[in-house]
């Protein structure tokens, strides 16, 4: 089971190569291949991140890129970044994006398949692991969507 940050973002990226490729949506991984995460639940995270990839692909025109990143935040927080190029999120409609079934513009959404539900539970699941997620956008230039992850701990030797 992958608890590798790293490997799980070359997972979520793997299963939208299709995609990625219909819309020429170039993505870009930027983490350290030895970012071991802590104790967690590797297939909720996965949603999350399949989510966060997936919302980034639909609401980005073609032509745009997606940047995933990940490094080590203060001693036992891992920060991931899931970047894009896309149309944006109005500042209006953000504070009230991670609720359940919140989507902006629904005749925007409606064509683009989906329940507004997929934000709502990225921020539960990353809640349950003591983590934070939070989203910084900009129309017309993009949206990065930052949450933290617990880090392994590292055993501290104990010399006396
Ligand atoms: P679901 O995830 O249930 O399939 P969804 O993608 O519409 O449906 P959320 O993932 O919760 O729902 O996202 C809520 C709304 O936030 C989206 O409908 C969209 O309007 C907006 N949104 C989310 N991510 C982005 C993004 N990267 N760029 C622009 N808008 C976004
Ligand atoms: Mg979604």
């Amino acid at each position: 089971e992958p608890t590798d940050i790293r490997e799980m973002l070359e997972v979520v990226s793997d299963r939208f190569s299709f995609q990625l490729l219909q819309k020429h949506i170039t993505i870009e991984l930027d983490t350290a291949s030895d970012l071991p995460l802590g104790d967690l639940d590797s297939d909720a995270i996965d949603q999350v991140l399949d989510n966060l990839v997936s919302n980034a692909i639909k609401y980005t025109p073609d032509g745009g890129s997606i940047r995933l990143s990940a490094r080590l935040k203060e001693d036992h927080w891992i920060e991931v970044q899931i970047a894009d190029t896309g149309q944006g999120i109005p500042k209006k409609d953000l504070e009230r994006i991670f609720e359940r079934f919140y989507r902006v513009d629904k005749a925007r959404s409606r064509n683009m398949g989906g329940t507004g539900l997929g934000l709502s539970i990225a921020r539960e699941i990353v809640r349950a692991h003591g983590g934070n997620i939070r989203i910084d956008s900009e129309m017309n230039k993009g949206t990065t969507v930052t949450f933290t992850l617990p880090a392994e701990e590292k055993e501290v030797s104990s010399i006396a």
